[in-house]
């Protein structure tokens, strides 16, 4: 089952033109959600050849331009394509009026259900849930009201042990219930233990999306050994003072939490505009957490089960 991040935008708030500013896609078993949904957006949601009409789900982590200019454009051009499937919109802060604006000035009616979800950027806690995913808000300390994003992938059933399949048949009733974790009473009446008679199933991944914001241990026991994070580097840490003032993280700073939460591995992004070459950032993040890796526009980051 997929689980996997395609970056479309991993820079600040300038936009460049290898560095586009913050989105994200994250496929969870064939579901699409859109993390961030800066300008430029659709045209990478092409050239990356995501099925976009798929994404139902767009969560936007604050209101600073380079987070969601691109969300008017993707409503609309849904729009035209003639879009009927509902599109559920999570956000702090009034989008919901900046959107309607947009929409009533062009006397747009739209032609699908388009429903926002206002969310408390104050507290954690589950937004949205279905068979095979939970989304967690995440509080940031930036100078917005600005929050987080993790995902929590639902664990699986369990799986039959082949030995005790072999020779038996067993309805498809009882297979269900084995697979949830009941124990098997055969027909001569002996009963067996599930832990007997099944196997664990593959660990379930996990995956948090933390930009902007300044250095803020409070979010280590909300993402506690997850398997993925991308946490905002926008700058180095010789450049720590600016960092602080303007609410963003260093390398270093990012290193230092997904350590602190013993997270498997990092993604860094939301890179300032000044460093052209990346090296250096990567190098001051993996000096305390080796498992760091880069974002990049266009880069795919497969989570597996044993990460
Ligand atoms: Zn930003
Ligand atoms: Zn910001």
């Amino acid at each position: 089952m997929t689980f996997a991040v395609t970056i479309l935008g991993s820079g600040g708030a300038l936009p460049l033109i290898k560095r586009n500013p913050s989105s994200q896609v994250l496929n969870i078993h064939e579901k699409l959600f859109l993390l961030d949904c800066a300008e430029g957006t659709q045209v990478q949601l092409r050239r990356n050849r995501i099925k976009f009409q798929r994404i139902n789900h767009i969560y936007i982590t604050h209101l600073h331009g380079d987070h969601y200019f691109g969300i008017m454009g993707l409503i609309t051009t849904y729009h035209l394509l003639g879009r009927t499937n509902e599109l559920h919109v999570f956000s702090p802060g009034p989008l919901e009026e900046i959107i309607q604006l947009h929409l009533s000035a062009s006397n747009t009616e739209l032609r699908y259900p388009l429903i926002f979800h206002t969310i408390d950027p104050e507290i954690s806690k589950i937004i949205y849930e279905d068979e095979i995913v939970s989304v967690t808000t995440v509080p940031l300390a930036h100078n917005f009201p600005t929050c987080g994003f993790l995902f929590r992938e639902k664990p699986a059933r369990r799986n039959l042990r082949k030995e005790f399949l072999a020779d038996r048949e067993i309805s498809n009733g009882d297979l269900q219930k084995i697979k949830g974790g009941a124990d098997y009473k055969d027909a001569s009446g002996e009963v067996h233990k599930n832990k007997d008679i099944t196997l664990d199933p593959p660990k379930p991944r996990s995956y948090a999306y933390l930009t902007d914001t300044a250095y803020h241990e409070p979010v280590i026991p909300i993402i506690k050994g997850i398997s993925l994070l991308y946490h905002e580097a926008t700058f180095m840490e010789d450049k720590a003072k600016d960092a602080e003032e303007k609410f963003h993280s260093t390398a270093l700073q990012a290193a230092k939490i997904a350590k602190k939460a013993k997270v498997k591995k990092l993604i860094l992004g939301h890179y300032s505009a000044r460093y052209r070459n990346l090296g250096s950032i990567h190098e001051e993040a993996k000096s305390l957490f080796p498992s760091t890796i880069m974002a990049d526009d266009g880069k795919v980051i497969i989570v597996n089960h044993d990460e």
